[in-house]
């Protein structure tokens, strides 16, 4: 668990510099709002607008890294969020962010195919 956590802040710190030497430290809601504004848009170049979406990419990675060390704080760290159950390890390592155990993320699969 602790390597885990260490992993984690490090993704986490690697994640705030990239977004700050990207100049675009702003939040991914905000840069979403200024691709709407019609002026904003037509004056972003096709290299503003890769900088955008690999800001975009990279400040939700970062709401996950740092959403998955509360949890390791909180001491729910690979718990299933609909069950309870622990979330089988093997899952863990190849998503680290996962919330929800297999059967339960293809129980919400399901339902969201279905709607
Ligand atoms: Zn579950």
């Amino acid at each position: 668990m602790r390597s885990i956590k260490r992993d984690l802040e490090e993704q986490r710190s690697a994640l705030t510099n990239a977004i700050k030497s990207l100049g675009t430290a702003r939040d991914a809601d905000q840069g979403r709002e200024i691709v709407k504004d019609p002026y904003g848009a037509a004056s972003m170049t096709h290299d503003d607008e890769i900088a955008a979406t690999v800001a975009d990419r990279r400040s939700r990675q970062l709401r996950q890294v740092t959403q998955a060390l509360e949890d390791i704080n909180a001491g729910r760290y690979g718990i299933c969020r609909e069950c309870g159950e622990a979330i089988a390890k093997a899952r863990l390592r190849v998503m680290p962010f996962a919330t929800r155990c297999v059967e339960c993320q293809a129980k919400l699969e399901g339902l969201e195919r279905a709607a």
